[in-house]
């Protein structure tokens, strides 16, 4: 039998160069509380991802329920968001005691249908919260001319998109703010981490006392903050792998494109389309199981799966479908959203994937469908 191949494996620096990174810590005995690396990296991603403001937080869904509350949204307020996501996205609007209006996305690209959101707003509506599903960017400008014709805040929930560019600009300085996720199943990880980026400054002080818990000084707390800061070693693991970022993307976009040249020709498969001026992070490689292919999406994520390459269904259920939402948020018509959970598959990707690996995949791919 073959070796298992999991849908991701974590990127790591080599473990000289952690432990080289670390070892100041042994000196300064300084672990966390904003130093010197949780400073460092805020200020090398402002570079990278090409914002204005960076805040690193202890985690992405952290990062999204804190950019919410900063907004002090009135409470029972509606927030257009979308199904076709990590249940993260949603359960951050329902822990800031915020109403989701599920929007439907458009089987393209799997993003938010911008045509759809004017029908869901009502006069509770405070934001949209979009997702860069897979990395694949929302259609920003639209999203944002009708958030400024009804006065809605924009929040990006970015968390595939890391180093994702639109028009020459970072995919983190669209909307109000922008959320990502560096846990370690991301292109991008500090082990568990996120951040929020944004260009108000006045948001980065809102952001510091609310993952700290609001102090401001040994006798002076001015806010009511939770604890979600990042640690000095999840900020140089950040560092670290921030080294090796291009490399890392690079070799992922060389798998995608050999990925792409093995299935293009297998009837019943296809891939999301890319918009144009998208600089991309080639974060995942999903693929969508139409109904000219010989086997449905369940069925071939079995016959992958016995033959011990684990691809995963994301996302299905959709979050409007999950025990803990269903059937109490308005049922909007979900029809797209509902035909993707059903039919896409994400394969394996990584940087350390071998072209070995991805022969295999694909080969047993083929097998089952008509060439
Ligand atoms: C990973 C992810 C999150 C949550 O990030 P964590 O760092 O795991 O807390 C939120 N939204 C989406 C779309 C994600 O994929």
């Amino acid at each position: 039998m073959n070796d298992k191949i999991l849908v991701t494996r974590s990127t790591m620096p080599a473990f000289e160069e952690y432990v080289e990174a670390i070892r100041p810590l042994w000196d300064s005995h300084w672990l966390t509380n904003m130093g010197c690396f949780h400073r460092e990296l805020e200020s090398q991603l402002k570079d990278y991802l090409d914002v204005q403001e960076v805040s690193l937080v202890v985690n992405g869904h952290m990062a999204l329920e804190l950019a919410i509350q900063a907004f002090e949204f009135p409470s029972n307020a509606e927030i257009i968001t979308t199904p076709f996501t990590f249940i993260s996205t949603t359960h951050a609007i329902v822990r800031n005691g915020l109403k989701p209006v599920f929007c439907d996305v458009k089987v393209s690209d799997g993003t938010m249908d911008d045509k759809k959101i004017e029908g869901l707003i009502s006069d509770k509506t405070v934001a949209i919260i979009p997702v860069h599903v897979y990395g694949n960017v929302c259609n920003v400008d639209a999203i944002q001319r009708i958030a400024d014709k009804y006065g809605l805040k924009v929040i990006y929930d970015a968390a595939h998109a890391f180093g994702v560019k639109y028009k020459d600009k970072g995919i983190g300085g669209y909307g109000d703010a922008a959320v990502f996720s560096f846990h370690a199943t991301k292109v991008f990880n500090t082990i568990e981490g996120g951040a929020v980026t944004f260009s108000a400054h006045e948001m980065y002080e809102k952001l510091y006392n609310l993952k700290n818990f609001g102090i401001r000084g040994e006798e002076i707390v001015s806010d009511i903050g939770a604890n979600a800061k990042m640690n000095e070693f999840a900020a140089i693991m950040g560092l670290c792998n921030l080294r090796h970022i291009s490399e890392a993307i690079e070799k992922r976009e060389r798998l995608c494109a050999y990925y792409l040249e093995e299935l293009s020709n297998v009837r019943g498969i296809r891939v999301f389309d890319s918009k144009k001026a998208v600089e991309r992070n080639y974060a995942y490689f999903p693929i969508i199981v139409e109904k000219e292919y010989n086997m449905s999406r369940n069925g071939l994520y079995d016959w992958l799966r016995e033959n011990n390459i684990f691809a995963r269904k994301y996302f299905y259920p959709l979050t409007s479908d999950q025990e803990c939402y269903k059937n109490k948020f308005k049922d909007n018509k979900l029809e797209c959203a509902k035909e993707l959970a059903e039919k896409v598959l994400v394969l394996p990707l990584y940087p350390e994937l071998k072209r070995e690996d991805i022969k295999r995949i694909s080969d047993l791919i083929k097998i089952k469908g008509k060439v």
